[in-house]
């Protein structure tokens, strides 16, 4: 074990991954402490976490919220700098004191904040998919060039992550390895006629069989966006082409994903549908520790069933899968058009079955475009949300 306890920032920590990540840390105080919490709007709860914790330094999203976070602050003595805005995110997410940063901002949001702490070389535990999917190449090379370690908190790659070899870091052929088998829950809809979609609330799409989550990642389970966001976040974790990444509907949510090796051997990593238990996989790495989550009884679940994706009821994998073939701009043009028909979706301003049409459109109305740095991309995230929001606002053609 370290000689010091482990350092932690944690980057969107009102949320649904933050507050996890602090019910795992509360476990074991010998081992972790609280350098920096981050929320952009909830300061009550944050100020909470802040008193359990006593951070050095709490990052909200604006002026107004780090003054009402002050003023709850001020009695009770917790020694907390609060600060607000994306520099003063960078700036905790690259603190020299810091070892661990749980990137669980949700969005584009957290692409800045997850890159600053891969170029200062932190161990970063990755709930962020978004960044992943639209800056991989940038935020890849930078965690390489730079010593930071990677550790994936998406359940799915966690899992992936737990089958591959020790030491995975290569390429899928060199460790004899023939396919990723991502499994998908299929969300609350995977069973719904397919012309009762168009009029689902936003409150049926956000209640997951399966998980709590936030709302965001929740519409994305619902339009198994969110599982074409993980073939991408899949390609550039383990470099593996999205040929070998395979997506198989398991609707009870035990096993998190399995590796096939060129021998027929199928590793896979099971357990309750719990997200404790990749953030204290990724908290504790290389070792194992109590993250509070209950013993899995498969005597009691029975049965595990499995089912081809349908691409037909879910466009947006077959999006998902199309954006990462072309490459370029359009992961980050796909990401952007989603958080916007998301948005919209969940305002009640865009029906359900609107989301990948919305997503479709943009990806034919924003041009290609090569992606070499990080303008490149928050230049195609931005075109991305320009186009969706007219797509979005636009009357229905009839078909
Ligand atoms: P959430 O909505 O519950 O929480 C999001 C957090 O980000 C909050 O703390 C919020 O204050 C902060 N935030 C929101 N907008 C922000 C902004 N513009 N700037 C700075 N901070 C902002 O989301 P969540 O469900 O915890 O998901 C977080 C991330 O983890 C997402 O990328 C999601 O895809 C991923 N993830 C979540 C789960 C899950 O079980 N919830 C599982 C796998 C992956
Ligand atoms: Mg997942």
């Amino acid at each position: 074990m370290n000689h010091h306890r482990q350092r932690l920032v944690v980057l969107g920590a009102t949320g649904s991954i933050g507050v996890n990540t602090l019910d795992v840390v509360a476990r074991h105080p010998e081992r972790f402490e609280v350098l920096a919490l981050s929320a952009q709007n909830k300061v009550d709860q944050l100020a909470e976490q802040c008193r359990q914790f006593c951070p050095r330094f709490a990052v909200v999203g604006s002026e107004e919220a780090a003054a009402r976070l002050k003023d709850l602050l001020r009695p009770s003595g917790t020694g907390t700098t609060v600060l607000a805005g994306v520099e003063a995110l960078e700036r905790i997410a690259s603190l020299p004191e810091a070892d661990t940063v749980m990137a669980a901002i949700v969005g584009a949001a957290g692409l800045r904040p997850t890159l600053a702490a891969a170029r200062a070389g932190k161990k970063i535990l990755l709930a962020n998919k978004e960044a992943l999917v639209m800056a991989g190449g940038v935020f890849m090379r930078e965690a390489q060039q730079n010593g930071a370690v990677l550790l994936p908190i998406d359940s799915e790659h966690n899992a992936i992550y737990q089958s591959l070899p020790i030491g995975y870091s290569s390429n899928l052929e060199n460790s004899g390895v023939r396919r990723i088998l991502l499994t998908a829950s299929g969300g609350p809809f995977r069973q719904m006629p397919l012309e009762d979609l168009e009029q689902v609330t936003p409150d049926q799409a956000c209640a997951h069989p399966n998980w709590v989550m936030g709302r965001k990642i929740s519409v994305d389970s619902a339009t198994m966006m969110n599982k074409g966001l993980e073939v991408i976040e899949a390609h550039w974790l383990f470099n593996a082409p999205s040929a070998r990444i395979e997506v198989v509907i398991h609707p009870q949510s035990v096993i998190h994903s399995m590796v096939e090796y060129a021998d027929g051997s199928v590793i896979a990593q099971l357990g309750n549908p719990d997200m404790r238990t990749p953030i204290a996989y990724g908290l504790a790495y290389p070792e194992r520790i109590d993250a509070g989550v209950e013993p899995l009884d498969l005597c009691r679940i029975g049965t595990l069933d499995f089912e081809r994706p349908d691409f037909m009821r879910f466009p947006c994998l077959r999006l998902a899968y199309e954006a990462l073939e072309r490459g370029g701009n359009a992961p980050a043009i796909l990401n952007a058009a989603n958080e916007v028909a998301v948005e919209a979706f969940l305002d009640g301003r865009l029906a359900f079955t609107r989301i990948p049409e919305v997503i479709e459109q943009t990806l034919s109305s924003v041009p290609w475009e090569e992606i070499a740095t990080l303008e490149d991309i928050l230049s195609a995230d931005a075109a991305g949300r320009e186009a969706a929001r007219q797509h979005a606002t636009a009357p229905r053609k009839q078909a």
